[in-house]
Parts: structure tokens; C-alpha cells; sequence
């Protein structure tokens, strides 16, 4: 559970999340780990990369960032006078980084042009999402990563993380991302419908259409996914990053 972002976070949000999936028949098999109660080994990753000489302190604020969000490499080789350290930076090696996503097929990213070197601890002393989860993700042995493709971005920098931890990496599923009509994101700041609103069996029922799965109508929540977890086929999930709801004709407006 993402929630080590005061300012973003909103009350009660976790609660609300958890009690959705549920009803939806959606359980953790491990207790919910909450990166609030993570500081600790997020502090002991970062301080083991700047000993290891892989990561540096970085003074640099915005304004000093090139219009491309490209970072130069200024700080690399110590900070420039008059600069007090803000924030730590990840050296990514002049490397590409090559993964194999299980829908979205090949994918390929040199990070020194894509983001160059990237933050790892933010300059108000939180740690970066790529690293919170980087260290996560092996603290808890996942395997497998399932998530939107408008992660697949963070990928190759989370890679490249794990390399440099020494830690393993999972395989990485990036699933197509309903969106509306007009191209935007859903979610509650654009005013979409509420999962929450649809019966459960309904909302699954439409989310296994949308991944190209062809469940039979007329199910129960607990039979539909027996079903699901008999018939998956990962295979006929569409090999896009978007779709637009009118193009998986889905039964409501999203
Ligand atoms: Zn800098």
C-alpha cells in the first residue's frame, strides 16, 4: 500500500481500497504491507548505493533541470560550490536496459536518454516511488508484476535498481488501461463512474471482457472467478497500452 506520500494521500483511502477489492473477491494472501512501516529499509538501500559510489547527492532544484527533464549528470562528480545536497541520484550506466513484458512483447530503453540519472530520494527526504518499490517487491518475493501500462515507463529505471541492489527481477505484465472516450485517464478526478457502483459479479464480469477473456453471463461472483482462474489466457489480452471504452464495447459508460 502506496501511502508514504503525505501530501498526496488521502484519509482513509487505504481502508476504502482494500474493502473494494474484497468485494470484489479480491483477498491479500500475505498481510498488506504498508510503506509507511518501510522507512527503514528504504534508508538502508539508499545508504548502501551512495557508499557503493552508484549513487550521489544532487543539489539541483528544478530550475536547474533542462527543459528535455533530462537530467546532464551535474552533480555526478560532486556538487558545484554553493550547492547544499537536495536530493540522491541514481547513475545509470550508458546501457540499455532489455525486458520482456508478457503482453506488451519486447521492450527497450537506454536510460541515459530516456531520464538520465534519476532520483531515488526526494529532495524532502522521502524515498522515490522506483526505489519504495524496487525494495518492496524483493522484500516480499514477488515473482510477478501486474499493473497498467502506464507503468511500463518505470520499468527499465526499476531494472536497472535491482541490478544495482543486487536484487532479482520479477517478470512484468503491463496490462491495457481503460480510458475514456476522449482519451483521459479514469479515476475520481475525472469524474468517472465508481466501480462501486456496478454489482460485484457485474464489475468483474466486465473487467475479464476488457482483458479479452470471454466469461459466460449470468454468474455468481464465486463461479465466475472458478472460471476465470480455468479458462485465463493471458494470450488474448489485447497487445495495446490503451483502449478506449467505446472500442471494448463495454456494457456501460465508463
Ligand atoms: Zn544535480
Amino acid at each position: 500500500m502506496e501511502d508514504i506520500d503525505p501530501p498526496r494521500e488521502i484519509a482513509g483511502s487505504a481502508t476504502r481500497i482494500l474493502h473494494e477489492l474484497s468485494r470484489l473477491g479480491l483477498n491479500s494472501d500475505q498481510p498488506v504491507l504498508y510503506q509507511s512501516t518501510r522507512t527503514g529499509a528504504y534508508e538502508s538501500a539508499i545508504d548502501s548505493l551512495l557508499k557503493e559510489g552508484k549513487a550521489f547527492w544532487c543539489g539541483c532544484s528544478r530550475k536547474d533541470q533542462p527543459p528535455s527533464g533530462i537530467y546532464p549528470g551535474t552533480c555526478r562528480d560532486g556538487l558545484a560550490a554553493g550547492k547544499s545536497p537536495r536530493a540522491v541520484r541514481l547513475h545509470v550506466s550508458g546501457s540499455t536496459i532489455r525486458f520482456s513484458d508478457l503482453i506488451q512483447g519486447a521492450v527497450e530503453e537506454n536510460l541515459e536518454q530516456s531520464v538520465g540519472d534519476f532520483i531515488i530520494r526526494r529532495a524532502d527526504g522521502l524515498p522515490a516511488y522506483q526505489l519504495a518499490v524496487v525494495v518492496d517487491d524483493a522484500f516480499q518475493g514477488i515473482t510477478e508484476v501486474v499493473r497498467g501500462s502506464d507503468l511500463l515507463e518505470s520499468t527499465a529505471r526499476q531494472i536497472h535498481l535491482q541490478q544495482a541492489l543486487g536484487l532479482p527481477t520479477p517478470a512484468y505484465v503491463h496490462h491495457p488501461l481503460a480510458i475514456s472516450g476522449d482519451g483521459s485517464k479514469l479515476g475520481k478526478r475525472f469524474g468517472s463512474d465508481p466501480v462501486a457502483r456496478l454489482p460485484a459479479a457485474q464489475a468483474v464480469c466486465v473487467a475479464l471482457q476488457f482483458l479479452g477473456q470471454k466469461p459466460p453471463g449470468g454468474m455468481e461472483l464465486k463461479e465466475l472467478w472458478a472460471w476465470a482462474r480455468e479458462h485465463w489466457r493471458t494470450e488474448s489480452i489485447p497487445r495495446v497500452e490503451c483502449m478506449r471504452s467505446e472500442s471494448c464495447r463495454l456494457p456501460y459508460r465508463l
